[in-house]
């Protein structure tokens, strides 16, 4: 056993090194099962992706439209067919949840549904809540009115 400092030769067991006072630390041999680290957890395997049952006419030839890629910007006309089309009433909210999940939209498109989707939800909510809060408030106006009486 020797310092790992100085290379004093030290006593078996002996804590500190009599040559310069560092303190020694017994060699261990290299412990390779010690510092393994533990196994990795198991973890699960993904679910096997199993695409949606399709006609096999569409899983074998994608429409046309569908080759071009589907991140084109829209042109004019088809923002102007597509504001218009917003003006109608229940068609439109067909349209937004066809246009949402629709397999091959543009994406720019898909991404206009999806935002007039969430902004129409949040509306539809908001109006709830807020009519729900002012017909309470005007409830309570109304019976405090009435119990002067
Ligand atoms: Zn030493």
């Amino acid at each position: 056993m020797f310092c790992e400092k100085c290379g004093n030769k030290l006593p078996d067991g002996a804590k500190f090194c009599g040559g310069c006072g560092a303190k020694t630390e017994p060699v261990q041999p290299t412990n390779t099962a010690a510092e393994e680290p533990a196994p990795a957890r198991p973890v699960a395997p993904p679910p096997s992706y199993t695409p949606p049952a399709q006609t096999a006419y569409a899983s074998q030839q994608p429409p046309a439209y569908s080759i071009k890629p589907a991140s084109d910007p829209l042109r004019v006309g088809q923002y102007i067919g597509m504001l218009l089309l917003m003006c109608i009433p229940l068609l439109n909210i067909i349209l937004l949840f066809v246009w949402s999940f629709g397999g091959s939209v543009n994406l720019n498109k898909k991404n206009f549904a999806r935002a007039s989707l969430i902004l129409g939800a949040i509306g539809l909510i908001l109006s709830i809540v807020f009519g729900a809060a002012l017909s309470s408030i005007l409830g309570e106006l109304l019976g405090g009115m009435g119990g002067y009486y």
